[in-house]
This record gives C-alpha cells, structure tokens and sequence, in this order.
C-alpha cells in the first residue's frame, strides 16, 4: 500500500467517523485512533477495524487497518465499492464504546461477545438506517 492509498482510506475514514462520533454521543468521550498500517494481526484479512471502550470512564480506543480497509476501494476513484457498507463498519466499531457497559456481564468463555456482536450489528445498523438518506449523509 502506497502513502495515496493510505490517506484515501484515512481521509475516507476519519470523515466517517467525524459524522458519527457525535451522533452516537461519542464526543463526550475520549478517544483514541489508531491506523494501522498493516492487516490484523490475528490473521483474519478481512478484519478492517476493531474497537474498545471503558464505560465508566467514557473512552474509547479504535484500530483501522488500513490495508485491509484499501482492499474495499476502487483503485482508480480511491474511494469505497461500497461506500455504506464501509460506513455500517464504522458505525458498528462505535457502537462497540456505546454499548461497552455490556461486558461488565461477560463470562470467560466466548458466549458473551457473541451475544455483545449481535446487539452491537442490531443497533448499528438501527443507527444508519436512521440517517442514511438523510443530507448530511456521509457519502453525500
Ligand atoms: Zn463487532
């Protein structure tokens, strides 16, 4: 990935995200993003950002990995295939901070961020639906 590649994803992103903090109530909080230039390191290509909170601090902390966020873009525009698709990851990895409180109930197996994963996809998708066709609609 080449450092135009890699700010077309970040300008992409952050524009994204500026949309989103607020809306979600995130500006309250403090966060933190980190661009990664370099897949997961789990291995899982297809893994284009991760987040985490502390809700009783009202923090958050993103990751982006911007190679596998590239694999999304057409290499001549520089811009998503599938711009809301994109937008629905973004607004799923905030709502992960939103909704953080949740894993004060976690147990130590994996069941619990299953059912964390399934509420966080219901209501991010809630979230853009919301706002999707509306004008100050990120991909507008
Ligand atoms: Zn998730």
């Amino acid at each position: 990935m080449n450092d135009a590649q890699y700010e077309a994803v970040k300008d992409w992103c952050e524009g994204c995200l500026k949309a989103w903090v607020p809306r979600l109530g995130l500006d309250r909080y403090y966060l933190e993003f980190v661009w990664h230039r370099s897949f997961n390191p789990s291995g899982n290509i297809d893994c284009l950002a991760s987040a985490s909170g502390n809700w009783k601090y009202l923090s958050g902390f993103v990751e982006i990995w911007v190679p596998a966020v590239w694999n999304q873009f057409d290499e001549v525009t520089m811009l998503p295939n599938w711009p809301g698709d994109l937008e629905i990851v973004m607004v799923h990895e905030l709502t992960h901070i939103v909704l953080n409180e949740m894993r004060e109930w976690a147990t130590d197996d994996d069941s619990s961020m299953k059912h964390e994963e399934r509420v966080v996809t219901e209501v991010s998708r809630l979230f853009y639906s919301l706002y999707k066709d509306r004008d100050d609609d990120v991909q507008s």
